[in-house]
């Protein structure tokens, strides 16, 4: 552990000034070259991880499976009889299939660390008089740490400033309700609980704002003193994966048993050589058992989580990847998943008049008024001023961009004061924010409390206007001064601009004696004066269009549920092409439903207007009793509950909280509502490449086990052995079924409806295809078998023949399997994908070395074969693809839904 700052009294008994002196920091937050030397002697931010499993457990691990239990019996006969050579064999065997799990088990830890990263938590610092968004492992003790609800607190932090802060404890203390915090000392023993004037690592921020010093990082926080376990370790596991490697332990007990079975009536009614018949067993055994299954559906979904991460989806929690293509609903939020969150101010009104505002995104050039109506100048001051100092963005210059730190609407309000004509930093620096009430999506409004150095006081007020034309009781005149409120004229104005699609917000101020240093919602009982409303242009993004577009065709309903006013949604839904925008509901009106009426509303409304995240909860509940499968987005502190209870709970990964990123299964790294159907479609993909891999792995154990068991029954030689057996389904078969889990999504993926949440995974068209097959490969292995014995090839050669014969079907299989329902003699179906062919290609090479080179010869007991003979297993192969198109035919009148 690297040292910390030391300091003779414990942090929570210091007054803030203490603090500062003792850390060597100032109010302007730290520079460059000292949060370098800080971070160069105290380490990075950073808890210890769970320490992965030793690689040499990893790897004993790999020894814990039936199979390798047979064949290490397997092993041990055949060296007792001295068959040396098997013996060597099958320990190869038991070594590569060691190897090959330890080795796929570490890729899929990789791409789950690598996931991890994607996902490290950020902190927003004040460094060097400026809001910075930094890496929290970047902290160092000193730095400013700012705090909004739904943060989880980075680090052990000093507060200096509060604002209605109410931080949860309850990792540290126990306690589930929020602790009030403020800025006072407290007593040198007071407990963890009681020390208010601290914030911890670790815990959540309910509500309010506050900044903090740094005091502890890393270990030697308090939760890092408890312990180190803050990461709780993700595997690559979904209910399908689990219920397969269930499927596969308990079919192979009952092979081992049956096997045993066999082994005994064999002996005591049979003819066979005990040898020949424990050979005969064990190939039975081998053959049976799915072995590659489970190794290639964790690849399957490993790639499926890597694709939809370069998509921009993180996924948090495996099980999700299933749940998604079978998602029928998708509650979106508005602003900035939707829409783009680059705003810009395009109207005002004054005093009764609209004024247009000219410009472009950030750029400050541009006016407000034209030609034909020029602003009355005595209220673009406090216009202006309210824009700026009821305001919590800045603006930054990088090169010829602008970029906004912080919420977009809030720059946007800046540039519209610099277009007033007023000096933003310079009026800052004039009326420094002596208190504020933060922002809340409840409450709709901002309000913060300031000082000049005059002996002037002063509230401003920003918010929804609905709820500003509340708290008002006069407004300012043309020449700035005050009359009388007059309410409807303005609700006209906000709907004239809420129906062009703009975000209406109202500004307001209160001047107030200088005495005053605290600001409470007391204050805002009188004395408010409305000063003007802004119509805030936020095009829709051109890609969500087109998204949910997409969305319809695939049968998935979308829904915008946002906090905006009803007028401005619709407009925007609208041009979003949404279905039923003729009908708002707002959140006042979904209070006034019970259950049954909400279930009715929810299913018929696709746009929900003036909501809060309790709506959202109601709404997820209310459509999932409906039978659909919800996917909802969220980001604030109080929106997690909807994204737990969703089936599929969507966080915002540049815009949301925490809080709302803990409590979802997928983060959008890009805040973007394509991602969310790019998701989708790749959530589909992904279940249908299970499904292709379940179903072209256990028909192969299906045919080989039933040829063995044919074979046993009538007392024919056996037409394969157990170590070709074994080749076949550790090395051919697992080649070839990679190439599905790489498959790309078959073309109409996103146009056959969602999947039935409650249809079973192998259900009968599955099962079917499955027996089906399984004859097929019979077939196949006892006729070539059978013609090459008649023919006079010798029993090596005829096997040799029917092994290549059952490769050469799985390779047409291939074809027949990538697509389940649609024809896959198709010339696109023909030509497959790179990754296909490098398979086909492999295993065509590996079939060649196994046939005719000497070695393998001489281990797997095979014999060079003719090129006549040879050329039946091709033709076997075509045999079954096209049965298996010929079946697709008779079968698709009935045309199957999901995938
Ligand atoms: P969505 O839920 O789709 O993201 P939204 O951003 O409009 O939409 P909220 O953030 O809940 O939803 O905002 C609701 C309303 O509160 C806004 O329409 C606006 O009138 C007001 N508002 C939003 N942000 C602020 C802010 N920083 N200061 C004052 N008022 C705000």
């Amino acid at each position: 552990m690297m040292d910390q700052p030391q300091s003779s009294r414990p942090w929570h008994a210091q007054p803030v000034e203490q603090v500062y002196d003792t850390l060597n920091c100032t109010s302007s937050g730290l520079s460059p070259p000292e949060v370098a030397e800080r971070l160069a002697r105290y380490g990075e931010n950073r808890l210890p991880g769970v320490k992965p499993r030793p690689l040499w457990r990893r790897l004993l691990a790999q020894f814990q499976h039936v199979l390798i239990y047979i064949l290490l019996v397997a092993a041990t006969v055949t060296a007792v009889l001295g068959h040396w050579l098997d013996t060597s064999v099958i320990l190869a065997v038991v070594v590569l299939q060691a190897v090959v799990g330890f080795i796929q088990e570490g890729r899929a830890e990789q791409a789950l660390a690598a996931i991890r990263h994607m996902l490290a938590p950020k902190a927003t610092v004040w460094r060097k008089g400026e809001r910075q968004r930094i890496d929290a492992a970047e902290l160092v003790p000193g730095d400013l740490l700012l705090l909004e609800a739904g943060d989880r607190v980075a680090a052990d932090v000093r507060l200096d400033q509060v604002h209605g802060l109410k931080v949860d404890e309850a990792l540290l203390t126990g306690e589930s309700v929020a602790v009030d915090k403020s800025v006072e000392a407290q007593a040198e023993d007071a407990p963890l609980g009681d020390r208010l004037g601290m914030a911890y690592s670790g815990t959540l921020v309910r509500a309010g704002t506050a900044r903090g010093i740094v005091v502890a990082t890393g270990e030697t926080t308090e939760i890092g003193r408890i312990s180190g376990l803050l990461d709780t370790l993700t595997v690559l596991q979904t209910p399908l994966l689990e219920q397969m490697n269930r499927f596969a332990k308990y079919l192979s007990l009952v092979i081992v048993l049956a096997g045993a079975m066999v082994f005994i009536a064999g002996w005591l009614f049979g003819s066979r050589p005990p040898v020949e018949l424990f050979m005969a067993v064990v190939a039975l055994t081998v053959a049976a058992i799915p072995e590659g299954l489970p190794a290639i559906l964790t690849i399957t979904l490993a790639i499926g989580v890597r694709r939809m991460a370069t998509r921009q989806a993180v996924v948090r929690r495996m099980p999700v990847i299933e749940t998604l293509g079978a998602v029928s609903v998708i509650c979106s939020d508005k602003t900035g998943t939707l829409t783009r969150n680059e705003m810009m101010v395009a109207a005002v009104v004054l005093a009764g008049r609209e004024y247009p505002v000219s410009g472009d995104g950030y750029i400050v050039d541009g006016r407000i008024g034209d030609v034909a109506a020029e602003p009355p100048a005595p209220l673009l001051e406090p216009l202006a001023q309210a824009a700026v100092l009821c305001n919590d963005a800045q603006l930054e210059h990088k090169g010829d961009q602008i970029q906004v730190l912080g919420d977009p609407m809030e720059g946007a309000l800046l540039v519209l004061a610099a277009k007033a004509g007023l000096d933003t930093k310079a009026c800052s620096g004039q009326w420094p924010r002596v208190d504020e009430i933060p922002f809340d999506a409840d409450l709709r409004y901002m309000a913060t409390l300031h000082h000049d150095h005059q002996g002037h006081g002063v509230i401003l007020l920003k918010g929804a206007p609905e709820r500003l034309l509340t708290l008002c009781d006069s407004q300012l005149d043309e020449q700035g001064g005050v009359q009388p409120l007059r309410p409807e004229q303005w609700l006209q104005q906000v709907e004239i601009l809420a129906e062009q699609g703009l975000r209406v917000l109202a500004l307001a101020r209160k001047p107030v004696a200088a005495s005053q240093v605290v600001l409470a919602s007391d204050d805002l009982a009188s004395g408010v004066q409305l000063i003007g409303i802004v119509g805030l242009m936020d095009p829709p993004r051109q890609e969500a269009m087109e998204a949910i577009a997409e969305c319809h065709q695939a049968g998935v309903r979308v829904k915008m549920i946002t906090g905006d006013h009803a007028l401005t949604a619709r407009a925007i839904a609208a041009r979003l092409g949404l279905r039923n925008t003729e009908r708002v509901a707002t959140g006042q009106e979904l209070d006034g439903l019970d259950d049954q009426q909400l279930l009715a509303l929810a299913q018929e409304v696709d746009v929900f207007a003036r909501t809060s995240p309790e709506h959202k909860l109601r709404l997820v509940q209310a459509l999932q009793s409906a039978h659909g499968v919800v996917a909802m987005t969220g980001d604030g502190v109080n929106d997690a509950p909807a994204l737990k209870r969703a089936d599929v709970g969507i966080a915002m990964g540049v815009k949301g909280s925490e809080a709302a990123r803990e409590a979802s299964d997928i983060v959008l790294l890009d805040d973007n509502f394509a991602s969310i159907a790019a998701a989708v479609r790749e959530g589909r993909t992904v279940y249908a490449n299970l499904k292709k891999a379940i179903s072209f792995l256990l028909p192969i154990n299906g045919g080989e086990a039933a040829s063995l068991v044919v074979a046993l029954l009538i007392g024919l030689t056996l037409p394969i052995t157990a170590l070709q057996i074994l080749w076949v389904n550790l090395v051919s078969s697992v080649v070839l079924a990679m190439g599905l889990a790489f498959e790309p999504a078959e073309p109409d993926v996103m146009r056959k409806p969602p999947r039935s949440a409650r249809a079973a995974f192998l259900d009968s068209f599955l099962v079917w295809r499955i027996v089906l097959v399984s004859l097929l490969f019979l077939g196949g292995i006892f006729a070539t078998f059978q013609w090459a014995l008649h023919a006079g090839l010798g029993e090596g050669a005829a096997r040799t023949l029917a092994v290549n014969t059952l490769v050469a079907m799985e390779v047409f299989y291939l074809f027949a399997v990538r697509y389940l329902d649609s024809p896959a003699l198709t010339l696109r179906g023909v030509l497959g994908t790179p990754t296909v062919w490098i398979v086909v290609l492999a295993v065509t090479a590996l079939q060649l070395a196994f046939t005719y080179s000497s070695p393998m010869q001489a281990l797997f007991a095979t014999e060079s074969l003719g090129l006549w003979p040879l050329i039946l297993a091709p033709l076997a192969g075509v045999v079954v693809l096209l049965v298996l198109e010929l079946e697709k035919r008779v079968r698709r009148p009935d045309p199957r839904t999901g995938d």
